[in-house]
């Protein structure tokens, strides 16, 4: 295969010619405005008539929503590009401010959509969906209308907003505070380093065992210095949570996150019984693992120990024609995509100053392009994260034609499409490795992310869950969330380790967000639906991409466990499903474990 090299700098040029001192970038958000405006007058004036014109308003409305909402999309778009080609570019994240403050009023016209759409009668609301315009969006204009009218009236939601600023999403930023003044101390050789916690946590991949464990006391140490303030903010962000679930009338505190992620209690239920059924492999992994770096036992400043290496550097071209080739054994459309991609400058990898870290995928909705972000330097991890995000690219390409509405997925299945890209390139690179070590190096890290997934995110959620069920009687102590959380790691851990950590809580930016809340579960949720998606692939072998960009297209028009009925026949609310993804993560286990057992 023999052609020229791809480029490893994106344009945004053929968006908004100019970055962020783009002229047309500046009309576009002038443009954004006016739309914002505009929809949000039509949303005031409009209400039914009872008569045949009520649809054709309705879906004049929409089409303004559809409109809007692409325009915000496509700034946004652009805006975190920018962002992250370069960190310091100021006019940037001027016109970030903008663009959010542009957002807001783009929200509050929603929510005021949102409360007409809940108002309507259900005898006019039925007439109005059996328009075949609307008929198309049943699901996600049904969706908003429920979700408004189990909320409070607008004046009493507009009320919690507006107390929400100091009295909710203040703490979550107290916390970064908080964390932002948090020292590590560490000593070595004699002199001691005041650590930020950023820094400290890196250490923790430190080859040498004394290093990790002193970081590890010292982290814990800072950590507990802080426990009263932190335990107060998060009691008090729980405590906001459940007073407005309380007004509402919503009794269970996992009803929101649920509704968010598309998915029934049931299916929730099934997923953690199946790991917790099936993942016992795992522990004899652990033990290798603690053999392998010369200790009795793991601890958990082990996990992220490093042991071999799998040092080969791939040029950026060469990695680019790997994925290409792996893509091409399972499917056309996929390696078509990728390859338009690479081709035309959709993908920003070089490796130089001044970049923000890590990688994302975004989509401008207007021009139905995607754009890659993140810094390659040749390593496998590199290699993953481009293919990760392919896959996400393909996601939207799959996606492309269908009403916009029809295509904001929630984050358990935001997942699917870029783990199935990245579990495609990982087997192979597996398979392809040039020598024992480095072999032993890929399927490592493919087993420590099973760890993660199945073992650190289920921790989280018990924590998680037994903490808001205290919380409801009252204030939980520190010391009370320490024990939480390591009785959550015993039981996630299967009880393999030989130290846990009681202040993780503390620790984790994650239980502090106030986006979200239970942001760990549907992690969980995406990596296995993936792999259950990868298994079926595997068994029916080439072919299955049709099927498979199918179940794609519905992912943001029903519920989950509708999309497994529909695209593979599977009951999410049963074990098998999982359980079948499961399989996947232990045989790679399994395969580890051959391969140590005479190191
Ligand atoms: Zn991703």
């Amino acid at each position: 295969m023999v052609n020229a090299t791809y480029s490893d700098v994106w344009n945004l040029d053929v968006f908004f010619p100019g970055g962020s001192s783009s002229p047309e970038f500046q009309r576009h958000l002038e443009n954004t405005k006016e739309s914002i405006d505009l929809f949000f007058s039509e949303v005031e004036k409009w209400e039914l008539k009872g008569d045949a014109g009520d649809a054709d308003a309705l879906d004049n409305l929409i089409g303004l929503f559809e409109k809007t909402a692409m325009k915000t999309r496509q700034a946004g778009a652009f805006l975190s590009c920018l962002k992250a080609q370069n960190t310091e570019d100021k006019k940037a994240h001027e016109l970030l401010a903008k663009a959010t403050g542009l957002n807001a009023s783009f929200q509050t016209a929603l929510t005021v959509f949102d409360g007409k759409l809940a108002r309507i009668e259900d005898d006019q609301w039925n007439a109005l969906m059996e328009d075949s315009r609307l008929k198309e969006l049943e699901f996600v204009l049904t969706e908003r209308r429920v979700r408004a009218a189990e909320k409070l009236s607008d004046a009493e939601e507009a009320a919690i907003n507006a107390l929400g600023i100091d009295g909710y999403h203040a703490w979550g930023q107290m916390y970064d505070m908080v964390v932002g003044k948090t020292k590590v101390h560490f000593s070595k050789d004699g002199e001691t380093k005041e650590l930020s916690v950023g820094q400290a946590a890196n250490l923790f991949s430190n080859p040498d065992r004394e290093v990790r464990k002193a970081v590890f006391k010292e982290w814990e140490k800072a950590w507990e210095g802080n426990a009263d303030y932190l335990a107060k903010i998060l009691n008090h962000l729980a405590g906001f949570r459940l007073n407005v679930y309380k007004l509402r009338g919503w009794d269970d505190f996992l009803k929101e996150p649920l509704d968010y992620n598309r998915m029934k209690k049931d299916t929730l239920d099934a997923m953690w019984g199946a790991i917790t059924a099936n993942k016992e492999p795992l522990k004899a992994y652990l033990k290798r693992r603690a053999e392998l770096i010369g200790a009795e036992k793991l601890s958990w400043y082990d996990q992220d120990a490093p042991f071999g290496s799998a040092d080969s550097k791939v040029p950026y071209h060469e990695g680019a024609e790997f994925i290409l080739e792996q893509f091409a054994k399972f499917g056309e459309e996929m390696t078509s995509f990728s390859k338009h991609a690479f081709e035309n400058n959709w993908i920003e990898a070089e490796d130089r100053p001044g970049k923000a870290p890590g990688g994302f995928h975004t989509y401008f909705p207007e021009s139905k392009q995607s754009r890659i972000f993140m810094t390659y330097s040749g390593t496998p991890s590199n290699i993953s994260t481009l293919a990760h995000e392919l896959g996400h690219g393909f996601h939207t390409f799959a996606m492309r034609d269908l009403h916009l509405l029809n295509r904001s997925y929630a984050m358990n299945v935001a997942e699917t499409a870029s783990t199935f890209a990245e579990m495609i390139v990982a087997d192979a690179a597996v398979k392809n490795a040039k020598t024992e070590e480095e072999k032993l190096a890929l399927l490592d890290d493919k087993v420590q992310r099973s760890v993660a997934f199945l073992m650190n995110i289920h921790a989280r959620f018990l924590f998680e869950t037994s903490f808001y069920e205290e919380r409801k009687k009252g204030f939980v102590s520190a010391a009370r969330l320490n024990e939480l959380m390591e009785k959550a790691q015993r039981e996630a851990y299967l009880d393999s380790l030989e130290e846990y950590h009681p202040t993780f809580w503390a620790s984790k930016l994650h239980f502090f967000i106030t986006g979200v809340p239970f942001y760990n579960f549907p992690y969980t949720f995406g990596y296995l639906f993936s792999l259950g998606i990868y298994a079926r692939a595997l068994e029916e072998g080439s072919g299955y991409e049709e099927k498979y960009i199918a179940l794609l297209k519905d992912t943001a028009s029903m519920t989950v466990e509708e999309l497994a009925e529909k695209h593979l026949g599977a009951d999410l609310t049963k074990q098998d499903f999982w359980a079948s993804a499961i399989k996947l993560c232990m045989d790679d286990v399994h395969e580890f474990l051959e391969l140590t057992k005479n190191l």
